[in-house]
């Protein structure tokens, strides 16, 4: 987004949400486009932000003119911004928008450091996470407050690769570092393509090592993996309880009394 739009004018400028339909923005110039966790921050010349947040499956994708546009049916598409050169179309985005850049902290402010910055600030992470040692690690890991940008697919893949039941408390973490980069290596590994892989196949089927392969045999052990909501008291009102999948065997200790295989599905997707 900030390659294909920072620094050139706009020509085009569509909101198609009720309370920014009337908005326009075409002559400013794009100064920059920043991630802070899964929201998104386009600066404009004149002290604007158009913040948007991606949430489930909110996304922004870039065409060519002329370009066919395929993100989605035209009735998901919120935003439109565009050059001479790119098209930015933002599918599907549960929040847009527009505040003053000197304001941004009342959006943003509250998330803890984003696993993506290239000057991620550790202690300050590990401070946060580690704050309320009863916490659930699964859910402390899905807290943007604590932690910005890692999903509910990474929250997951990290725990089975450090072997760490979702349900351990934070205070019986051992190593919490070292759970933090594994975290943050997954996700810039994948920073530049569409495909999410953890395990390094970009195989469909191949790419995960236990997010949404409940009931099927763990690729380490074939023990069948469990899958279970994890309900978290201190999560924000908004946030639905989430799906956690995690092999019983590689990563021992509590789990809830119901547990099992549920259906495949795209429910509890958010990375
Ligand atoms: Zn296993």
């Amino acid at each position: 987004m900030h390659d294909a739009l920072a620094g050139r004018p706009l020509t085009r400028s569509d909101f198609r949400v009720p309370q920014l339909a009337t908005v326009d923005l075409v002559g400013r110039t794009v100064l920059e486009v920043v991630p802070r966790g899964k929201h998104l921050l386009t600066r404009l010349s004149g002290g604007l932000t158009l913040h948007t947040h991606f949430r489930m499956d909110g996304s922004w994708h870039l065409y060519a003119p002329g370009e066919r546009w395929t993100g989605g049916p035209q009735w998901q598409v919120r935003v439109v911004l565009g050059n001479a050169g790119r098209t930015a179309v933002g599918y599907r985005l549960p929040v847009v928008e527009l505040l003053a850049t000197a304001d941004e902290g009342d959006a943003v402010g509250h998330l803890g450091p984003d696993v993506l910055d290239d000057a991620f600030d550790e202690a300050e992470a590990l401070r946060r996470l580690t704050a309320d040692p009863d916490r659930e690690v699964g859910s402390a890991l899905l807290d943007q407050r604590l932690l910005a940008g890692l999903g509910n697919l990474y929250r997951c893949e990290v725990l089975f690769l450090r072997g760490l039941t979702p349900w351990l408390r934070v205070g019986d973490v051992a190593d919490v570092p070292a759970l933090v980069r594994a975290g943050r290596r997954l996700m810039r590994a994948n920073r530049g393509r569409v495909e999410q892989t953890t395990t390094g196949s970009l195989r469909r089927g191949e790419d995960h090592w236990v997010f949404e392969r409940a009931g099927r045999p763990c690729r380490r052990c074939g023990a069948r993996i469990a899958s279970a909501e994890q309900t978290d008291p201190l999560a924000p009102a908004a946030q639905a309880p989430r799906l956690t999948y995690w092999c019983p065997h590689c990563q021992p200790g509590g789990a809830p009394s119901v547990q099992g295989p549920r259906p495949p599905g795209r429910t509890g997707y958010g990375s």
